[in-house]
């Protein structure tokens, strides 16, 4: 598997949709260069990029939350947090990712 193909690959899949969302990749370049790279292990384990941050449950329905970008199924929540729970993404108007905070969905 030739990774920094894969990792453009999805790259360029994400961006437009997450665009549309308000969303951006994190100009915290390392974070995105890890986490696409584990989303190209995923993609490659189980056919589809799933959440490098979130377990799998095996439950199909359950797990089809945890596909990337899972934006729409928890819009409120990364809203709040102006990032997804991962960080890859951000919203369009975030230049410094570290100053934004990782709320657990249940207390924020
Ligand atoms: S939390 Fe972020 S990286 Fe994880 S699936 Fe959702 S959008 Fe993708």
């Amino acid at each position: 598997m030739d990774m920094e193909a894969s990792k453009q690959a999805l790259r360029e899949q994400f961006e437009p949709i997450v665009t549309a969302m308000g969303f951006k990749f994190s100009p915290d370049k390392e974070i995105v260069e890890f986490l696409l790279e584990q989303e190209v292990n995923l993609h490659a384990q189980h056919g589809i990029p799933f959440c490098p941050c979130k377990g799998l449950t095996g439950d199909r329905t359950e797990d089809m939350g945890k596909v990337c970008p899972c934006i729409p199924w928890h819009r409120a929540h990364f809203d709040r947090m102006k990032r997804c729970w991962c960080g890859l993404y951000v919203h369009l108007d975030v230049d410094d990712p570290d100053k934004l905070p990782q709320i657990p969905e249940e207390l924020g």
